[in-house]
């Protein structure tokens, strides 16, 4: 038997253990899948927002993976801290493939960054989502919020800031974030980008959506489009991918539009602008951004142009990228965010580690929907199975589950996992909602039966 562990239950873990137990080439893979929190589906569960429930219907999918009876889902197990370090895993399975994702958002740089009021989209999505990590947010006083940074991410909080009650209130939003978002007296929300519009990095899929929202004004400025070379150059135009083609189309769209009077709140779309400092207003609170307008400079990126512009904001969340952490005992390379790798197996020191592997954004960096992890996990269970005869001779003690249980750790079963769902279930009804989730970790432990 070859007992293999994937550390992290999100999209990368779930097709890297299923990619294991599916293959054909080595017989009698066991995997364990392990996660810190005592929930499964990484990103899918505490990532995609709530109002995108066909992508949250996903883990219809991992849940029927994670029920395989060659693989066992191992929740509130957290790998490289003191319980479980890296090198002991190592000594229970023949073989670890690491899937733990890009934790860390990216900061900006610029004064100001420490004001109440600014956060990263990470932060925020974290809140909304129900993490039992997160901070709380507050909202009091809110009435224009900037979201710098142009990708889906970004999109995301956008569009969750501007809806409204009854739009929120069929999703899993925990009570908290539901109460504060509907109670929130925004009005504006500004999606600022330093590049050009055919440059943006959202999906038009995405962006159209944010032009859908009731009660809400999607708008973009006609001159700030008109800077992209590719609105005035239709050959530029021609050249560019469909999808910054179909963007530009959405936007134009916009910016031709009536003003509608009626609007509750509008969502704008900026472009051109690189913020340079958050600036501070009464009791410490972030109350402005100071933006430098930026030109094309003719190889797709930008130059300053010595002219500023202010954008009143009481909230600012800066969505630029998610950055991989160091996980204690990995090698780790501090300029991607990334475990240096070969096709999947982790290098140290020039060399390929037998027996360690990773998979998902801690191995490529933080980039493509949830589909791209299927082949990037498929490519690192290629790897491990050709080094397989290898792995399976070395020496392993029985059940790694009872080595985890006498280090310390209590790890949360399917069976646990599956009271949390019904305890969130439960939760929903309780409130005539759908399921709701349990935002803290008491709430989770409880529910799974540690307590
Ligand atoms: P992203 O797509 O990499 O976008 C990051 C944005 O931040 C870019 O607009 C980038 O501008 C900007 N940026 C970076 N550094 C900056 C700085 N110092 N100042 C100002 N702007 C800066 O990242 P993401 O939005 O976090 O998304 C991560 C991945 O998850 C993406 O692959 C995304 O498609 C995926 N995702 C998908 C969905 C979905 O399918 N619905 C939802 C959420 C996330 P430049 O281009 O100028 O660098």
């Amino acid at each position: 038997m070859l007992r293999v562990a994937v550390v992290g239950s999100g999209p990368s873990g779930v097709y890297a253990a299923q990619a294991l137990v599916q293959q054909r080439e080595v017989p009698g893979v066991r995997v364990d899948v392990l996660d810190r929190l005592p929930a499964p589906y990484g990103l899918v569960r505490y990532g995609v927002a709530p109002d995108h429930e066909k992508i949250k219907s996903l883990t219809g999918s991992l849940r029927s993976v994670l029920e395989d009876e060659r693989i066992r889902f191992l929740g509130n197990v957290e790998v490289g801290g003191a319980l479980l370090p890296t090198a002991r895993l190592s000594e229970l399975y023949h073989a670890v493939v690491y899937c733990v994702g890009a934790a860390r958002d990216r900061t900006l740089g610029i004064p100001g960054e420490d004001l109440a009021g600014v956060h990263s989209a990470t932060a925020f999505v974290s809140w909304y989502s129900g993490h039992p990590d997160a901070a709380a947010f507050d909202l009091a006083g809110v009435r224009s919020a900037v979201v710098v940074g142009a990708g889906n991410v970004a999109v995301d909080v956008a569009r969750i800031l501007a809806r409204g009650v009854p739009e929120l209130e069929p999703t899993d939003l925990p009570l908290p974030a539901l109460g504060l978002l509907s109670w929130s007296g925004l009005r504006t929300v500004t999606m600022v980008a330093r590049r050009g519009p055919s440059q943006a990095r959202f999906t038009t899929k995405e962006l159209r959506e944010l032009g859908t929202l009731a009660g809400v004004e999607a708008r973009a400025e006609a001159a700030e489009l008109d800077l992209d070379p590719a609105c005035a150059d239709p050959a530029a135009a021609a050249a560019l991918p469909a999808a910054a083609r179909r963007n530009l189309e959405v936007l134009r769209g916009w910016a031709a539009a009536a003003p509608a009077p009626g609007a509750r709140r509008s969502i704008s779309l900026r472009f051109y602008l690189r913020p340079v400092e958050l600036l501070g207003g009464p009791r410490g609170r972030v109350r402005a951004v100071r933006c430098e307008r930026t030109a094309p400079d003719g190889l797709g990126g930008v130059r300053g142009t010595g002219t500023y512009e202010e954008l009143d904001a009481e909230l600012v969340l800066r969505s630029v990228g998610y950055r991989g952490v160091p996980l204690t005992g990995l090698p780790f390379d501090a300029v991607t965010g990334t475990v240096p790798h070969a096709a999947g197996r982790v290098v140290r020191g020039g060399r390929a580690s037998p027996g360690e592997y990773v998979a998902g954004w801690i191995k490529r960096g933080p980039t493509g929907v949830i589909g791209t992890n299927r082949p990037c996990a498929k490519e690192t269970v290629s790897s491990l199975l050709q080094d397989a005869g290898a792995l399976a001779r070395r020496e392993r003690p029985g059940d790694p589950l009872e080595a985890l249980c006498a280090a310390g750790l209590r790890p949360v079963r399917w069976p646990g996992w599956l009271a949390i769902e019904a305890a969130e279930a439960e939760l929903g009804r309780s409130l005539g909602r759908r399921s709701v989730k349990i935002p803290d970790w008491p709430g989770l432990r409880a529910a799974a039966g540690l307590v």
